[in-house]
């Protein structure tokens, strides 16, 4: 933002009793980048009015556009002002002078272009965001914009190009079709391109407002879904393998905030797994404001296991273990569902059998985003979203322990009711909850 302050008002407003009816700080933009800056506060019992006047020349903003939210209703208000805080707490400390909403959209204002590659990251991982892009925002003169494409546009960058206007403000006095012409013409003499309306190489923007023209080139596409937060909060079970990060990322996609719950075997074995896991929660905490990492002991509950029960039950009885642990930790933290990364079939203890024999023991809805998914398609998500490299580290996994050969893959309830009978199940879960250890993870965007 290339701006200039043009005068600074202070003064007294009246004493104690409210002489403003108006409390509070906001700003006031007006075309041609003039704006002025109002506080209204008390002080020592004074109230007191500071009013700034500035004009802030040619303004880049970051445009964030939504695609579901656009269909919520009376409640979109309620998420656009959830997604805009989001973006807000996630572009903390990367130069954005202020968050604004407009209509369907919401914009971010850089104090400098050079920080856009920096703001490109944290707006793509705001779930809710469905495309952005960097824009320039004028005055309503076309003067101005012609200026600006001389500047921007090189000749011979590229063959065709097309213009795209959407007239807002329906005062303009030119059309949108006419406005495309006009300016089609002046970029086909500037840069000898010629005009491809189904396949260009590139697409010229214009959206005329009543604060001014914005001026863009390139969409960037983001992933869309609802703000984290938005749906409430669930607990992710987290192994170190490649399925569960991915579930995750699907549920926070949907507007769910995430806790992370993670079952080691420490120190039967090493500590690997748990280092995988915090990494992981780290990676996925680029999407929410702070994440939560629980540490559950599940050594104590395996030797019991081992020693009082067959070996092709071990699997499921651990699960039942694990998901009794998991549900007292999401109740405590406030999460309304538990998450895993299981697909049906895709290892003996995820037979649709064993799932209900498993899912007997939670009162919680559990949540598995990848039920239907192959193997293949899970492991292409997980490329994508980057968790795989840290997935596929070597570990040592609390389910590998003393695993049989033929695990049983068509459970019955009653077998295992009776298996679990001989166990101290109460004592064990709360040994298990008594020894968690609860890890910390502020976004890596926390300004
Ligand atoms: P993943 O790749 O997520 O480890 P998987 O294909 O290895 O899955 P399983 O090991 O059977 O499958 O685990 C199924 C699900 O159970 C996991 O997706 C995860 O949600 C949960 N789970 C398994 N092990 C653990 C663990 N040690 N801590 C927390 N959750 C676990
Ligand atoms: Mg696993």
């Amino acid at each position: 933002m290339t701006g200039r302050l043009l005068g600074v008002v202070g003064g007294l407003l009246g004493g104690t009793r409210p002489a403003w009816p108006w409390r509070g700080r906001g700003f006031f933009d007006f075309p041609g980048g003039w704006g002025f800056w109002v506080w209204v506060g008390v002080v020592g019992g004074v109230q007191l009015g500071l009013l700034v006047v500035y004009n802030g020349g040619v303004k880049t903003h970051v445009i964030v556009k939504t695609h579901e939210l656009a269909l919520k209703g009376k409640n979109r208000p309620w998420f656009m002002r959830r997604l805009a805080e989001n973006l807000r707490l996630a572009t903390g400390g990367a130069g954005v002078s202020r968050v604004w909403q407009g209509q369907l959209m919401i914009g971010l204002t850089l104090e400098d272009e050079s920080r856009w590659a920096e703001v490109r990251e944290r707006v793509r991982d705001c779930f809710g965001v469905a495309k952005f892009f960097l824009a320039y925002e004028f005055p309503q003169d076309l003067g101005l914009i012609r200026d600006a494409l001389r500047e921007r546009l090189a000749p011979g960058g590229f063959g065709s190009f097309r213009m795209v206007t959407n007239r807002g403000d329906k005062r303009f006095p030119m059309t949108s079709p006419e406005v495309n012409r006009e300016m089609g013409r002046f970029v086909e003499g500037l840069t000898g391109a010629r005009v491809d309306l189904s396949n260009p190489e590139l697409s010229i923007y214009l959206d005329i407002q009543a604060r001014g023209i914005l001026l863009y080139f390139d969409e960037t596409p983001a992933y869309g879904g609802l703000p984290v937060g938005a749906s409430g909060r669930v607990a992710v079970m987290l192994s170190g393998g490649i399925d569960s990060p991915v579930a995750a990322w699907h549920m926070m996609k949907r507007g769910c905030s995430a806790l992370f719950v993670h079952f080691h075997s420490y120190p039967l074995v090493d500590r690997s797994s748990i280092e995988k896991a915090s990494e992981l929660a780290q990676l996925l905490g680029r999407h929410q404001r702070h994440s939560e990492l629980f540490l559950a002991p599940l050594s104590e509950i395996q030797k019991r296991v081992i020693v009082e029960t067959p070996p092709s039950y071990r699997v499921l009885l651990y699960r039942r273990f694990m998901l009794r642990i998991a549900e007292a930790l999401a109740q405590g933290a406030g999460a309304k569902a538990i998450v895993t990364g299981e697909s049906c079939g895709q290892v003996s203890s995820q037979t649709l059998d064993n799932i209900a024999v498993v899912d007997r023991v939670a009162v919680m809805p559990v949540l598995r985003p990848l039920i239907g998914l192959n193997k293949e398609e899970i492991v292409g998500m997980a490329r994508n979203i980057g968790t795989f490299p840290i997935s596929i580290q070597p570990d040592q996994d609390c389910c590998s322990l003393f695993v049989p050969k033929h695990p049983e893959t068509r459970a019955r309830l009653p077998v295992v009711e009776r298996l679990e009978a001989g166990l101290p199940v109460a004592e064990l879960v709360a040994e298990s909850l008594a020894g968690v250890v609860r890890e910390q993870i502020p976004s890596p965007y926390a300004g």
